[in-house]
């Protein structure tokens, strides 16, 4: 059976959760392998409306398995109570896991993303605060805490004793705050192990085995291409890779064992927090695309920012990838609007531009759009290829040439049945 990766070709926030659930049906294994609780997907299933920021998605499945790999950063508190609401909802029927090679987010790692955030005023990057990015700085200096240490006491108050010493200079002075002391941090990190040890374990042999017995895996990635750590539109980025490439790291999955990586995007495009969008729509546009389409952070409750289709993007994102199908969400949000724009390629000062520039040039592009003839009417709930109106299959036709990928799956609606399989791409 194959290991199917499913990523974001855009900014995040593309569907990638309905994909998921529709996906993990016939899945032995989900395994997320990149960020925390700064991304989340909502998935809408015949058990109710949930909106999962670090359980993968595989949860509502008997059968499934479901790892939250080493390349995550936890906060336990968000974690404990994601288990607590899917416990009282009586949904949690796939068995939840935690590598003991995830990275925990402590207390101080949501502070300085806070103050950090703040100081920065208008050039602040938007971040949703959970402090991510403090805890994969941490990772990266050598002085973070995994799971697994949770569970190993005097090792976890060695590590707490480094990073303390560590820290404690910058909490001082760069921030004004109180020095960290270990033993409430100690106290702190024993009382999750406590709760949590009975889902900690060694992911390599969870993976390891689904691999060896042929089993239907898939790797879940969080936030999108563009905010990719080292090919999206840097500084705006977040603190891990969300490629495909990424998930072989991040959940322990050797690079040839991936055999299909599954690109998903809208049929619009939207970003959260700062940086370069090329097509950002102000006004009427985003204003219809944000309503329609209920734009709206699925963890901040923020607007998103809105506008037409990135054709270079997606394609960019694809090939990137490696992507082998596409799946656009959404195509339903479109049904009202006329005509209907799809950027093709992006112009800097009358130079075209067919591919994604680093972030200063992005800022300065405009894009090129081809105007689509609209079909106006609901496309909503539509599942065969033969129910969509001419005008949307060539739209749809047009977004495959562009990607130059298949397009397998289309959105129509938020509900996992609301969905149209291409099987091989658009007839
Ligand atoms: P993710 O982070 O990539 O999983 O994206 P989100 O959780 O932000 O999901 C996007 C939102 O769109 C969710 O509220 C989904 O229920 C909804 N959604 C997904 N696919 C479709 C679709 O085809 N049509 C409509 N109308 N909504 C969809």
């Amino acid at each position: 059976m194959s290991v199917t990766a499913i990523i974001g070709l855009h900014w995040g926030d593309e569907g990638k959760g309905k994909v998921i659930d529709a996906l993990a049906q016939d899945t032995k294994l989900v395994v997320r392998y990149n960020g925390g609780a700064n991304a989340g997907h909502t998935i809408v299933n015949e058990f109710g409306t949930f909106r999962l920021h670090l359980v993968p998605g595989g949860i509502f499945n008997p059968g499934c398995r479901n790892l939250i790999g080493p390349g995550c950063v936890v906060n336990p508190d968000v974690l404990l109570q994601e288990i607590r609401e899917l416990n009282e909802a009586g949904h949690r029927r796939g068995e939840l896991l935690i590598s003991n090679r995830a990275h925990v987010t402590l207390d101080h790692h949501i502070l300085v993303d806070r103050l950090e955030e703040e100081s920065q005023g208008l050039h602040a990057h938007g971040t949703t605060k959970q402090g991510i990015w403090p805890t994969y700085v941490d990772k990266v200096g050598r002085i973070g805490v995994t799971f697994g240490d949770l569970v190993e006491p005097a090792y976890l108050e060695k590590q707490l004793g480094a990073m303390v010493r560590r820290v404690n200079g910058a909490m001082a002075s760069l921030y004004g705050q109180p020095r960290l002391q270990v033993p409430p941090i100690l106290e702190r990190c024993l009382r999750w192990a406590d709760t949590l040890r009975p889902y900690i374990v060694d992911g390599f042999e969870v993976v390891q085995s689904a691999l060896d017995a042929e089993a239907a895996v898939l790797v879940e990635g969080h936030l999108g291409t563009m905010r990719d750590l080292d090919w999206g539109i840097y500084p705006y980025v977040t603190s891990s890779t969300t490629l495909a490439g990424g998930a072989c790291a991040g959940a322990g999955i050797p690079p040839r064992r991936i055999t299909r990586v599954v690109g998903v995007v809208k049929a619009y495009t939207t970003a959260v927090g700062a940086g370069a969008m090329p097509t950002e729509e102000r006004g009427q546009i985003a204003d219809c695309l944000r309503e329609v389409g209920h734009e709206y952070g699925a963890t901040t409750g923020r607007p998103r920012r809105c506008g037409w289709f990135d054709g270079v993007a997606a394609r960019f994102a694809a090939r990137l990838n490696g992507c082998t199908d596409i799946a656009i969400m959404k195509l339903d949000v479109l049904d009202s609007f006329d005509p209907i724009r799809l950027c093709v390629a992006y112009d800097e000062g009358g130079k075209r531009i067919d591919t994604v520039p680093t972030a200063p040039i992005l800022e300065r592009v405009r894009p090129v759009y081809e105007e689509m003839a609209a079909w106006k009417r609901p496309v909503a709930g539509a599942t065969r290829y033969d129910q969509l109106p001419d005008e949307a299959r060539r739209f749809l036709t047009r977004v495959q040439d562009l990607c130059g990928v298949p397009i397998t799956w289309i959105g129509t609606g938020p509900r996992r049945e609301d969905m149209i399989h291409t099987p091989g791409g658009l007839p």
